[in-house]
């Protein structure tokens, strides 16, 4: 006597399923089939429906059964926990007087560095001979008027060093001249450049970056400054970084600041007490607070602040879609990870931008029981099919983890997901600890998405696909440069549109990504962002579960879930737990699933055991 039974495990981001036909021993019991759909709706609400019905109909149609033969479906016990991430800038950068052009235009002409004063060009064929001068070249002078000046002042024996310019007419010029000079173009509000200042201009090679001009000490050098106005100029340096052209104005009161917005503080309410941690202390303070305090019970934001405001946010999303109140709903975890975000210079002469401090944070809310049981009931009404709740989610996905060949106890999981990162550990006697953390893949993909600057609509799902793929440059219609410098050759013409460009490389080819960022700087945020949030949960995590908190107690750690199947995760997870003598494996759930369906599986094996031990 047999029946199909459907395991469904409702993540944050996914829906898995697991199909099988339970016998009365584990000899009898064969899975028939899997399905992985995204979720729809917030986890552990009633909007979850549509996804689980589109994941169960999935997975009956690849069996080759009917939504009708099902004898029984089990959901996931979750504690539902729930995310939600945001980010706030902490510092900003003002520019007072004309000090700094940062900008970044899609092309800027020749190449280079170059300081002098600066003259306007309808006065630069009478500048001195042999004076070092920037010329300042408005819109009213065309490319071909600008070039032909340039070149006669040049002849004239001026020294011009580069120029900056309003037009976007940087090259066109650049490529009319008797050498090369650096000219920065798209200066929008030209006027605003004071005249007869002293100012360098610099302008990297195609994917490369300015190097002098964001280094005090190169502006220190170009400016011949003393140590103390060196340390003025660190907010320019700052604000220039990963520039692949820029000028700096030399005036006398002209100033660049960095102001540090108050961000507002953050209260975490401990089981015995409470901390208060300032925002703008940064990540570790924060992380730092978080630690101390022991176990969590809510957190409050400061009222009237950044922070307090997004704390409020999380919580009325939370009422919402649970229905309580929002003095209900509570924070019991957060992850807050430091990190730099393009952000737009007030006061800037050509919509300048500079990388600023931010703090993002992850926050989870647990929900309650309750919830799955009405969303089973609903579920049970809509496939007219009964509907159970199987049991805690670590221990289902610990039961699923277990079919990974060669695995044995005792035995640490870490299942790392869209919204927490989760641990459970597995005794020698089977008994199983497990915890909830804040933040996982979703916090991850944010933190690309911030850094990278990536905007407008599907901002998102690029970050996300620069999270799951390989860079690489396409050199040449035949070949590419992977990000590790390997190079491809393709015995067919690549598209032409693919040419100079920065691809991912995905399992259906090259991917174009829309950046003005080169790949060393995408490679190094990707995996930055992957380490602040990966591998610190994971240490939480582990040293939480593990024996007397001590990591080193723990042999083994087998990941699941989604963020499991990260293609070089795994490898900075093992370099990182090497350091505390820990191994750590990627599962591959039934010998052929890889990291996922852990807890859809752990659910029917679960099951099988109940009617075994005659429980069912
Ligand atoms: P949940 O259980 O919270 O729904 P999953 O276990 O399904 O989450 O994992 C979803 C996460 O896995 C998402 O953040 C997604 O970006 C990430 N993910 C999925 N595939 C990959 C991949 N190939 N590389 C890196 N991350 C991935
Ligand atoms: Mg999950």
């Amino acid at each position: 006597m047999t029946r199909i039974v459907a395991g469904i495990d409702v993540g944050n981001s996914t829906t898995e399923v697991a199909l099988a036909e339970i016998g009365r021993t584990a000899m009898d019991t064969r899975f028939l089939s899997t399905s992985r759909v995204s979720t729809t709706g917030i986890k552990g609400t009633l909007s979850n429906l549509p996804g689980i019905l589109y994941a169960l109909k999935e997975a009956v149609e690849q069996a080759g059964v009917s939504l009708n033969d099902l004898s029984l479906a089990l959901l996931n016990e979750a504690t539902p926990v729930i995310g939600d991430i945001a980010m706030e800038t902490i510092t900003e950068t003002i520019i007072t007087e004309s000090t700094m052009i940062g900008h970044n235009p899609n092309s800027p002409g020749g190449l280079g560095i170059g300081v002098g004063h600066t003259v306007h060009i309808q006065d630069l064929v009478s500048a001195n001979r042999g004076e070092a001068v920037i010329t300042v070249i408005p819109k009213s002078f065309d490319f071909e008027v600008s070039a032909s000046i340039i070149t006669q002042a040049i002849e004239n024996g001026v020294n011009v060093q580069g120029g900056i310019v309003q037009s976007d007419d940087g090259n066109l010029i650049a490529n009319r001249l008797p050498r090369p000079i650096p000219l920065v173009d798209e200066v929008s509000g030209i006027e605003q450049v004071p005249m007869n200042m002293l100012a360098a201009v610099e302008v990297a090679d195609r994917g490369q970056v300015i190097r002098q001009l964001s280094n005090p000490y190169g502006l220190a050098t170009l400016f011949s400054l003393t140590p103390e106005e060196t340390s003025m100029v660190i907010p320019i340096a700052k604000a220039l970084i990963g520039l692949r052209s820029a000028v700096v104005i030399r005036t006398p009161e002209g100033d660049v600041k960095t102001r540090r917005i108050p961000a507002g503080t953050l209260k975490l309410l401990g089981v015995q007490q409470s901390i208060t941690v300032e925002l703008d202390g940064g990540a570790d303070a924060i992380m730092q607070g978080r630690s101390d305090v022991g176990e969590l019970v809510d957190v409050e934001g400061e009222p009237g602040t950044n922070v307090g405001g997004m704390v409020e946010r999380v919580r009325c999303t939370m009422a919402d879609v649970t229905g309580k109140s929002t003095s209900d709903v509570k924070i019991r975890d957060i992850l807050a990870v430091d990190c730099l975000v393009p952000q737009h210079v007030s006061g800037g002469m050509a919509k300048e931008f500079s990388m600023e401090n931010a703090v993002g944070l992850a926050a989870m809310v647990s929900t309650d029981r309750l919830l799955m049981q009405q969303l089973a009931q609903a579920l049970t009404q809509e496939i007219g099919v009964d509907v159970e709740l199987g049991g805690v989610e670590a221990d289902n996905a610990v039961v699923g983890t277990l079919t990974t060949p060669g695995i044995s106890t005792p035995l640490a999981i870490l299942d790392l997901g869209a919204g927490s990162t989760d641990a459970a550990l597995l005794a020698k006697d089977h008994s199983v600890r497990s915890m909830h953390l804040a933040g996982a893949g979703d916090m991850v993909t944010m933190l690309i998405q911030r850094e990278l600057g990536i905007e407008g609509d599907g901002a998102f799902d690029v970050a996300e696909q620069i999270k799951k793929y390989p860079l690489a440059k396409v050199e040449s219609l035949f070949h590419i440069r992977n990000e590790d410098n390997t190079v491809q050759f393709f015995p067919q013409p690549l598209d032409p549109r693919l040419f100079g460009r920065v691809a991912l490389v995905t399992e259906n080819g090259l991917s174009p990504i829309d950046t003005r960022h080169n790949i060393d700087r995408i490679r190094e945020v990707r995996r930055e962002a992957k380490r602040r949030v990966f591998l610190r949960n994971a240490i939480r995590a582990l040293e939480e579960v593990a024996p007397l908190g001590n990591l080193r107690n723990i042999d083994f750690v087998a990941v699941v879930g989604g963020s499991g199947m990260d293609f070089e995760l795994s490898e900075m997870m093992v370099r990182k737990l090497a350091e505390f003598g820990t191994v750590v494996g990627t599962a591959n759930i039934r010998g052929s699933l890889g990291p996922v369906n852990a807890v859809a599986t752990g659910l029917l094996l679960n099951y099988q055991r109940r009617i075994e031990e005659g429980r069912v």
